[in-house]
């Protein structure tokens, strides 16, 4: 076994405190991982305070991943010993079904496993993420990370990134597309900067106006109070596609009268409690209301290559780990520019 540092929160209530735990030792298909960087996710917060319920106990979050590799199994093909390496979402599937079958694990019909707060497909392992210093995973499940880009900022990119990137290719945006983003956060920010590289039309809808110069340097061309009832309404039937990525219970209802005719709101923000819908705002405009989670392992590695190429990475705050509890409280408040990531070097003195 593989002995670990991590930080782990053991309750709803509690602070994330220092924590040990081992991981399996390196199989004959796994690539063992030294965290050089972890972002920090709303989903961790989420999950920490059980606001989706059935969280595990201990649990150490974090899966935006970055590192080195220092170990690999016999039957490794993809990594060697050296290699910066990535790992998000999930860490297995049941490699068999249809949706693994094409790539896109994330609907595993059998469930796909969550790299932490979740029982291994072993059926006893408790999963653990990267606020932690050493991951071991299958190679099916890592990714290749370009040695051009800035790491650290590259760690988002694991889960805000994919999950920006994948419906947005998903519903085809592309030059002229009017789309507008909701929630200027850590998914936010990634979302704007794809869409601009996509060639849309962005508009930021945010219900911070301090954020504005920010939305416009991030590649926005305009920028929506959505506190302001009377610029919204200027803004009725315009929007091709909508991504919503708010983390807070928001009515859908609000947005949906922004779309224009076969407009789509894709819905990636996770609240607890669930929105009400008037059924009548879908008929109008034939809109619809689409859902989508993280992205498969061939498109994560896709949208890699994509930021390598175009040199696009999230804009970060590092942090030291002992940091931690502050920068939740922080997130709550959307006062982060736009993502934390920890510097696990603060984990590993
Ligand atoms: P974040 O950094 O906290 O950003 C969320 C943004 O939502 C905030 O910056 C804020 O933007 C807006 N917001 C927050 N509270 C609001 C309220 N009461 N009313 C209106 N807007 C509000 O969070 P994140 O890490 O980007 O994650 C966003 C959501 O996506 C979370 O629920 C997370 O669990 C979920 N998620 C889903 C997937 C997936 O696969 N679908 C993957 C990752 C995360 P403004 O200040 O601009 O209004
Ligand atoms: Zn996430
Ligand atoms: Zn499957």
């Amino acid at each position: 076994m593989i002995p670990v540092k991590a930080y782990a929160a053991h309750n709803p209530k509690s602070s994330l405190t220092p924590f040990s735990f081992s991981r399996r030792d390196v199989g004959d298909n796994d690539v063992q991982v030294d965290i050089l960087y972890c972002g920090v996710c709303h989903s961790d917060i989420h999950q920490v305070r059980d606001e989706w319920g059935d969280s595990i106990y201990p649990m150490v979050p974090g899966h935006e991943i970055v590192g080195k590799v220092v170990n690999v199994g016999k039957n490794v093909k993809k990594f060697k010993t050296g290699d910066l390496a990535g790992v998000g979402v999930m860490v297995d599937s049941c490699r068999h079904c249809e949706p693994c079958n094409h790539g896109l694990e994330q609907y595993c019909v059998e469930g796909m496993t969550g790299t932490y707060n979740t029982i291994e497909r072993d059926g006893v392992t408790v999963a653990q993420g990267g606020y932690s210093t050493q991951i071991v995973v299958d190679e099916r499940y890592v990714h290749k990370i370009s040695e051009k880009l800035d790491l650290k900022a590259v760690a988002p990119l694991l889960c805000a990134g994919i999950t920006t990137y994948s419906p947005l290719r998903y519903v085809g945006v592309k030059e002229g597309t009017k789309v507008g983003v909701i929630g200027l956060g850590g998914l936010g920010h990634m979302g704007v900067k794809f869409a601009v590289s996509f060639g849309a039309e962005v508009t930021m809808l945010s219900t911070s106006p301090s954020k504005e110069k920010d939305a416009k340097r991030l590649g926005a061309h305009k920028f929506l109070n959505t506190k302001d009832e009377a610029e919204v309404k200027k803004y009725h039937n315009y929007f091709d596609v909508l991504l919503n990525t708010v983390s807070a219970n928001v009515p859908y209802e609000q947005y949906l009268d922004l779309l224009n005719l076969n407009g789509k709101m894709i819905i990636v923000g996770l609240p607890s409690e669930h929105p009400t819908l008037n059924p009548f705002k879908l008929l109008k405009n034939r809109r619809t209301i689409i859902g989508s989670m993280i992205g498969g392992m061939p498109e994560t590695q896709e949208m890699l290559d994509y930021c390598a190429e175009k040199n696009i990475v999230s804009d970060i705050e590092l942090i030291n780990i002992d940091y931690i509890n502050e920068a939740y409280e922080r997130t709550i408040k959307g006062d982060v520019r736009y993502r934390f990531v920890i510097d696990i070097a603060s984990l590993k003195k």
